[in-house]
C-alpha cells in the first residue's frame, strides 16, 4: 500500500531501523503501537504511537478487531 517507511527501535542493533510488515496494534492499556519486524536483522520490534497524534493520512484501523478467543478489554475502573 503506502510506501512510507516506518522506523522502529531494534533492540538487537540498538538503533532505529526500518520496520517490515508493520501492523498497528492496541495494547491492553489502550495505547497504540506498531508491531513489525526489523528489516535489517529480522528481530521483532515495536514502536509506540500516540493515538491522539494519529497521522490523518493513515488508514483507519478498526478499534476492536474481532478475534475469536480474545475477550474484550475489561473496563473495571
Ligand atoms: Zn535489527
Amino acid at each position: 500500500m503506502a510506501d512510507e517507511v516506518i522506523l522502529g527501535y531494534c533492540v538487537k542493533e540498538k538503533a532505529q531501523k526500518p520496520m517490515k510488515d508493520p501492523e498497528e496494534v492496541v495494547l491492553k492499556n489502550g495505547k497504540h503501537a506498531i508491531r513489525g519486524i526489523c528489516a535489517s536483522c529480522g528481530t521483532k520490534m515495536m514502536k509506540f504511537v500516540s493515538a491522539k497524534k494519529a497521522d490523518p493520512a493513515a488508514p483507519a484501523v478498526a478499534p476492536a478487531p474481532a478475534v475469536p478467543g480474545t475477550p474484550p478489554t475489561p473496563k473495571t475502573a
